[in-house]
């Protein structure tokens, strides 16, 4: 991997925000169908041939690395059912970034990790985020059309148990559909030694559905949790999404992440390489950078790494959600990963 000293410089954009964090979707595939993500027949997937090789993978990591990206977090679909998934992991982990190697790690439906776990951490997984919508198993079939909560379940453990930490629970409220647990959601994290991640739903639905109305805003959760728990915020936010709060002294915390009632976008330091290599320089960007193109017309390393600054240059100040002529991307939101 050789990018010249002139393109070997931190992805920076238009309002000074540094790029540090990769989002890598491995797959648009997934074994759980949830509402809020595509309809029970799925969605048509991308072509196998445009997904990016394990190699292909490997070199864009070393190529951002070298432009200041310190970490990669593989997501999907689901990215553990990539049959190359360790070896990714194991290959991203020894590269060197900034002044240690590349950070990993993964956002999962779980459902692998008993089979997994262990070998994620070998190969180099540092720190895990599971989604877990609901603990009631009759909710979770009419979320994610599967029966599989035991196994989401067993996966937490799995990874509490191959020593992945933090392992973190993201759960995405949904008003009258799962906003009665959010308070048995925290204790079964604070049980576990896990931590708890609420998020405001965001228009990504396949079927473009989503309902301002209906989605329960940050501040109410708050007050909700607020009313069982003492919560003190944590200072010191940077570029993460979620606001933190230590739940009754700790150590157990407790994350907001308010995309839509208080975007966080002004910090924002993520840039996203879909499974079929297309770059996008925000979750909701509307116009994507083919990199696949560039990776299979005999681009250099400098043409890869001249793509991502492009990239990062058009990036917007903000998601537009809340702006009259706000459009939601084509692309579904199993097909971008999270
Ligand atoms: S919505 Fe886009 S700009 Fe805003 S924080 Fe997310 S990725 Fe960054």
């Amino acid at each position: 991997m050789s990018v010249s000293a002139e393109l070997a410089r931190p992805l920076v954009d238009r309002y000074g925000r540094v790029h540090r964090d990769l989002r890598i979707s491995l797959t648009d595939k997934c074994n759980l169908r949830c509402t809020y993500c595509m309809p029970a027949e799925g969605v048509p997937w991308l072509s196998k041939d445009n997904i990016l090789t394990t190699d292909e993978l490997e070199r864009v990591a070393q190529i951002a690395a070298a432009l200041g990206i310190v970490e990669v977090r593989l997501t999907g679909g689901e990215p553990l059912l990539r049959r190359d998934a360790v070896d990714v992991v194991r290959r991203m982990a020894r590269i060197v970034a900034g002044d240690g190697p590349l950070e990993v790690s993964m956002t999962t439906n779980g459902l692998r990790l008993p089979a997994l776990a262990e070998e994620l951490v070998a190969a180099g997984l540092t720190r895990v985020n599971v989604s877990l919508d609901t603990l009631r198993p009759d909710r979770f079939l009419a979320l994610t059309r599967r029966n599989r909560l035991d196994d989401v379940l067993d996966g937490i453990r799995a990874a509490l148990a191959a020593g992945l930490a933090p392992v973190k629970l993201n759960a995405v409220a949904m008003r009258d559909v799962n906003d009665d647990e959010l308070v048995d959601l925290l204790r079964f994290a604070q049980d576990h030694g896990c931590e708890m991640r609420f998020i405001e739903q965001m228009p990504l639905d396949a079927g473009h559905v989503w309902s301002r109305v209906k989605m329960v805003r940050g501040e109410e959760i708050l007050d909700r949790l607020g009313e069982v728990f003492t919560l003190t915020e944590i200072s010191g936010r940077g570029a993460a999404p979620a606001e933190t709060f230590l739940v009754d002294g700790g150590p157990t915390t407790v994350g907001v992440i308010r995309s839509v009632s208080l975007p966080f976008c002004g910090a924002c330091d993520r840039v996203r390489l879909t499974a079929d290599g297309q770059l996008r320089n925000c979750l909701f960007a509307r116009e994507e950078s083919d990199l696949l193109a560039v990776l299979r017309g005999g681009g250099s390393d400098d043409d890869v790494a001249r793509l991502l600054h492009t990239c990062i240059a058009g990036k917007l100040p903000g998601h537009g959600i809340n702006d009259p002529g706000f459009l939601q991307p084509d692309r579904p939101m199993s097909a971008i990963g999270g």
